[in-house]
């Protein structure tokens, strides 16, 4: 999970790329490499559903286009026999999209597929795959999985428990609509979500096969995929998928783009954590959420940022303000020449203070 105000901005992004899609043909049919998956419901849409940005040799940032609601990104390693896959995406649909429209870049099959960590939009495809495949992940995320947590989270509450009153809204918009290309354009966006909510209504939290707590190393031919826990952070199990030939990180949700959702955060250790990423040796980052990106500069932002939240938490906390007003009131906007999403004081969603505030009075461990 991520995003400053992720609701509306959400909203805005797939309902923008919906409309991009209209007029697209579908790309979407039985693939030349991995048997033909039973189609799940909620893959109703008009391909394709990811771009697959090229980053080295067999190793690719597959990002949504909006034409389906996917709203994680997934990373592809080739090996030599064998594909990884990082993360499952937010549906069975979506996982099935993505393995369907990679047969159009590899003939090999998917093998493994990680889940980063265990929130809903990395995971809730797990299910998809067959007994072929090994799901890892960090014994953390298969506990909350087997738990039923990626179903019992605030964040699935705030960006999927909101889809049938978005449906409703552009109903109405829709039914008030007299221009023809805006009449198109809001139809193509309400097919996009009604069919994301098939699809939210057909998942089966399915946790990993095979789980680690430090790491673990798969040796496909040359390529060497390590897979790194490097203390708690996003969540209490976020896996990092290293590639050291390449230079190359998968983050997950530890390090995107914009701002890491903070609902389930360990505030201190994840400063820590980036610490101990910062010693890693790579020079290109592909997020969980956002564009891939060089360098570590964000390293340093997202530790600053974090330490800005947690003090004005701290202060907050101390000063006995509840945490809903210290949502409205914590001022982040010195971090807005690192991250210009950040515009007035507060915070969206407000779970990053809810978490905060546990942590301070001790009911998180
Ligand atoms: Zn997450």
């Amino acid at each position: 999970m991520t995003r400053q105000r992720p609701l509306l901005l959400l909203f805005i992004v797939f309902l923008g790329a919906g409309a991009l899609a209209l007029g697209r043909s579908p790309s979407v049919g039985a693939g030349q490499g991995a048997p033909a998956a039973t189609r799940p419901p909620g893959t109703n849409y008009k391909g394709p559903a990811f771009t697959f940005n090229k980053i080295q040799e067999g190793v690719y940032h597959a990002v949504g286009t909006g034409s389906l609601v996917v709203m994680s990104n997934a990373t592809i390693v080739e090996g030599d026999r064998d594909v990884l896959v990082v993360d499952s995406h937010v549906t069975p649909g979506g996982a099935w999209a993505l393995r369907e429209e990679l047969n159009a870049i590899t003939p090999k099959p998917i093998r493994w597929v990680v889940n980063s960590h265990y929130h809903f939009d990395h995971s809730h495809g797990n299910q998809v795959y067959g007994p072929e495949v090994e799901i890892i992940g960090h014994e953390f995320a298969r506990q909350q999985i087997l738990a039923g947590k990626s179903l019992d989270s605030p964040a699935l509450e705030f960006f999927v428990g909101g889809v049938p009153a978005q449906i409703q809204g552009l109903e109405k918009r829709l039914a008030a609509a007299t221009d023809d290309k805006e009449r198109a354009t809001i139809q193509a966006q309400l097919d996009v979500q009604r069919n994301h909510l098939e699809g939210t209504k057909a998942v089966r939290p399915t946790p990993p096969t095979m789980t680690l707590t430090h790491t673990m190393t798969l040796h496909r031919g040359a390529r060497e995929i390590r897979l790194l826990f490097l203390g708690r952070g996003h969540t209490a199990g976020d896996v990092i998928v290293y590639l050291p030939k390449e230079r190359i990180i998968a983050t997950g949700d530890l390090l995107v783009e914009a701002t890491s959702y903070m609902g389930d955060a360990f505030f201190t250790e994840w400063i820590q954590t980036i610490e101990a990423l910062k010693q890693v040796d790579f020079d290109t980052v592909l997020p969980g959420h956002g564009r891939a990106f060089t360098g570590k500069t964000k390293l340093d932002h997202w530790q600053a940022y974090l330490r800005d939240f947690w003090a004005q938490a701290q202060k907050f906390h101390m000063a006995g303000v509840p945490w809903e007003e210290a949502a409205k009131q914590v001022d982040l906007r010195g971090n807005a020449v690192n991250y210009p999403g950040i515009r007035t004081a507060g915070i969206t969603p407000n779970h990053g203070m809810r978490r905060a505030y546990e942590l301070l009075d001790g009911k998180v461990k």
